[in-house]
Parts: structure tokens; sequence; C-alpha cells
């Protein structure tokens, strides 16, 4: 059915509901729209020119940046490409929890700075800031994004989202309306999940009917697997799912795309910067939001080649409120060569190896995704239902079973094959029987935990 309220949504009420809130989203969008169609080099040159300017207003404005810039003996005015960056040590998120206040920017307003903070993923919130303007480049970036699934403004959008602080809504009855009117959305609160709670999404959305569903990954898989395993036929498909804030293995993508029917689109994202990189149709890769940042990919101080893992080392162009230079976000990336075939010359990157903490240290000195290794271990080896691997030492690795029905003789040979495999023979390794394993504070599932010092692994 066509979705008669869909073009009043995009046409009328969001443009005026942008003059009347005085918000410059619409006009950072018709940039993002047509920039995206830039040629790789343009993109840079683009990248380059915004990075130069930001560095210098930091330098001049922002007091935790000047004396950082001094300290290090780097003079704004001596940038001239983008390896000249690694001279300027990373932005670590403990500084952020010590110094925010002092990295604001002096000549802004006080009215154009707007708080915000992330639950991050200890549960400990990381407060921030950032200027008015970055809060709708922001919006409008996820916009372009949203869009590229087929998705488009005033269509009906369900978030399958795990972490509480991410859906409140204020109480106040305008942004009611506004829910109701122009963003028209529901939240389904996935931050823990029964079969009675999955019914209950099958109601909702078979009641709402989104165009689009944006979830946490895990959460709409446990959803589809549901629908498989309890063989309901009547469910809504929606048109599209964008699944981003927890890694998408193949498996996982598939079961979600056959049970719905639909294209999924992954994404990588953050609260501090909004969309970082996201699949567009053809699926090559996820495109990096190049105008809003710039990504460096370092392993041991230095950048990767493409194809090689490195830590993300993240610089927001836009935030001229609270300028991030080089931030830590603690994910791990890959820089991809080459462009994709939809034609954007945004780079592209894969994410598909997780965060920093999810790796584990072989005894020879490679860095192996656990989240993957744990992925591939629940998928193939028989009756194990949950899987968690944690590093503590060298050496050393613990991995936490929970047991499936199947479980036998035949799952412990197959952990005394894989490991070593995967680990090389000199990684040691226990089996702990569990009951379950516990989601974080965010909400997330923790495939591994390393707590070996991450410098020595990046
Ligand atoms: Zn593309």
């Amino acid at each position: 059915m066509t979705d008669l309220w869909q073009p009043i949504a995009k046409h009328l009420l969001f443009p005026l509901h942008a003059k009347w809130e005085g918000n410059s989203v619409p006009s950072h969008l018709e940039r993002f729209e047509a920039s995206q169609w830039l040629s790789a080099d343009a993109l840079e040159t683009l990248r380059l020119d915004r990075l130069t300017m930001l560095l210098k207003h930091a330098y001049a404005n922002c007091p935790f940046y000047t004396a950082r810039f001094k300290a290090c003996d780097f003079n704004p005015e001596d940038f001239r490409g983008f390896e000249d960056l690694l001279a300027i040590p990373p932005l670590t998120k403990q500084d952020i929890l010590d110094h925010a206040p002092q990295m604001k920017a002096r000549n802004l307003p006080d009215d154009q700075i707007v708080p915000d903070k992330t639950g991050g993923s200890t549960g400990q919130p990381l407060h921030f800031f950032m200027d008015r303007d970055r809060v709708y480049s922001r919006n409008a970036a996820a916009l372009r994004h949203d869009r590229w699934t087929g998705w488009d403004i005033g269509y009906k959008a369900a978030y399958l989202w795990g972490h509480r602080q991410d859906q409140a809504h204020t109480a106040s009855r305008l942004s009611d309306l506004r829910v109701r009117l122009l963003d028209r959305m529901c939240v389904l609160d996935t931050s823990s999940i029964t079969r009675d709670k999955l019914e209950s999404y099958r109601h909702e959305l078979l009641a709402f009917k989104p165009h689009v569903y944006i979830a946490y990954a895990n959460s709409v898989y446990l959803y589809a697997r549901y629908l498989q395993e309890s063989g309901k036929q009547v469910y809504h498909r929606p048109k599209a799912i964008i699944t981003s804030a927890e890694m998408l293995d193949p498996e996982r993508r598939s079961v979600i795309e056959s049970v719905f029917g639909c294209d999924v689109f992954d994404r990588y994202g953050s609260r501090e910067t909004g969309v970082i990189a996201s699949e567009c149709r053809e699926h090559q890769g996820l495109h990096i939001c190049a105008e809003t940042q710039h990504l460096e990919f370092i392993r041991h101080g230095r950048a990767v080649a493409p194809g090689e893992q490195g830590k993300i080392v993240l610089t927001d162009l836009m935030n001229v409120g609270m300028p991030f230079i080089r931030y830590e976000i603690g994910d791990v990336g890959v820089p991809t060569a080459g462009s994709c075939e939809c034609g954007r010359g945004l780079p592209l990157m894969e994410v598909a190896a997780g965060r920093v903490t999810d790796f584990l240290l072989t005894p020879d000195g490679r860095i192996v995704s656990g989240a993957s290794l744990t992925i591939y271990l629940i998928a193939n080896a028989p009756g194990v239902s949950q899987a968690q691997l944690i590093q503590e030492e060298h050496g050393r690795i613990l991995l936490k079973i929970v047991k499936g029905p199947d479980f036998s003789d035949a799952t412990t040979r197959f952990f005394a094959k894989q490991i070593p495999e995967f680990f090389g023979t000199d990684m040691k390794y226990d089996l702990e029987f569990v009951d379950r394993i516990p989601v974080t504070a965010s909400g997330k599932h923790r495939f591994s935990i390393c707590r070996l010092d991450p410098a020595e692994m990046f």
C-alpha cells in the first residue's frame, strides 16, 4: 500500500520543522547528497582542507589542544598532509573524561555548544560536547546513509535497540507529535530479550508496518531465529534492515536476509560522531562518511596497508565545538583499496574485526579477532549454544561455553583441533561451562574479551 503521509512528511513537514527550529539539517543533507558523488581525489582534497582548518582552529581556541600540540612540537601552520597527523598523540577516552571542558572552543558562544554523552561499552558514560551545527550535520549524514537502503524521509522506521539511553524520549507533547508525524519511528527495547518480548515485537511490528528496521545486529538476528524456530508465518517484513552496534557475520546476515526477504545494510557508527561508515546497495564494503570524518587505521604507530587490520583513529572534521582529533574510538577496522560499483567516491572499509578489546594475541605475535572466531566456533562446533573467549595472560585463553542439547565429546575434540589452528600450537586453553553469558551494561554481546594491554597489540 502506498504511504500517503510520506510525501507530506518529506516535502512539507521536514523543511517546515527545520525552518521553525532554525536547524540546518536540510541544507547539510543537500550538500551530502551531492558530495558523495565527488571523485575520491576531490573528496580527499575536501578532507584535507577541513582537517587543516580544524587543526588551526583547535590550536588557537581549545586550551587542551594548544597544550597538546605544543608538547609534541606540532604546529598546524606546517601541516601538509594526512601522514603529518602521526606526530599528534591519539586522543583517548580518558583524555575526554579528564579534560572535556578544556577541549571546548572558547571562540563559540555557550548557547552554540551542546552537551552529549555515550553509554560507553564499559558502562561508564563519556560526556562530551558538540557545536549545534554538528548536531544537525550528524543527523543529516545519518539521513543520507539511511536513504541508500531505499528508505526516505517520512517513511516509518522501527528501532530494535539495546541501549536504553539512546531510546530516551522527551516528554514534551511537541516532540511526541514530531515522532508521530515526521520521524515516524517506534522503539523496541532489546536490552534484554525473552521469548515473550520477541513475540511482542512481532505484534508491534505487524501493527506499525515500518519501512525499515534499524537494529542491533544480534537483536534482529535473535528475532529472526525466533520467527524461524517458532514457525510463525504471520510477521512483518520490512523493505530493508540496517544493522549496527554489533558485529554482523555472514551467517547471521544470511539468516536475517532469508527470514525477512530483504537486503541487510551493515553500519558502523558512534554516538560521538554519528555514522562513520555504512553499506550501499552494492554491498562492497562500508563507505566512510568521509566529508565528516577522517579515519586512520593504525598498528604499532603506523598506518596499515589496505586489507590489514588496524585500530581506528578518527578525526571529526566538523565538530568545531569540541574537536575530536585522532580519537581512539576503541574499534578495529580494515581500509579497503579500490572503488565501489555504485560510483560514490567515498572510500571503503571493513569493520568485521570488532573492538580493540575483542582481539586476542597469539604466542607468535599475531592478532586474532576473538569475535569472528567465537562466532565461527558457535556455528561449527556441535553442541555449543553460546561461547565467549577471554584472554587474561600471554599464551593462554579461556573459552566459556553454554552447552547446547547436542553437547558431547565431539565438541571438546572439535576445540582441541580448531584452537591450535587459529592460535598456533603454543596457545594453552581452558574450557569453562557456564549457564549463560551476560550482555554488557550497554546491552551488547561480547564474543571475546582481552585483558592484555592494547598498546602491546596495536
Ligand atoms: Zn557503493
